[in-house]
């Protein structure tokens, strides 16, 4: 599982992005957005979510349990 970045609590701030130990976070045209495939959730670096740790707006979590399941049956 990965996080999330709440698209309404984003400030846009940049904090998160170099706080990243695999360079997962990154900043599109409308949004900053965490991919998936890098993000390991900082187990073997920091032991938490760095992002989660720095931002300021709380705007980065884990997807909510039932979100998270409704998305693997559209797409998983
Ligand atoms: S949890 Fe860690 S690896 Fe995942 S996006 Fe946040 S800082 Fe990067
Ligand atoms: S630190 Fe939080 S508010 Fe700032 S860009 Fe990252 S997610 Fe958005």
């Amino acid at each position: 599982m990965t996080l999330v970045i709440d698209e309404g609590k984003c400030a846009r701030c940049g904090v998160c992005e170099p706080e990243c130990p695999h360079e997962a976070i990154s900043q599109t045209e409308n949004a900053y957005i965490i991919d998936a495939n890098l993000c390991s959730e900082c187990r073997e670096r920091y032991g938490t979510p760095r992002c989660e740790e720095v931002c300021p707006n709380k705007a980065i979590d884990k997807p909510k349990d039932s979100l998270y399941k409704k998305c693997l049956n559209l797409f998983g």
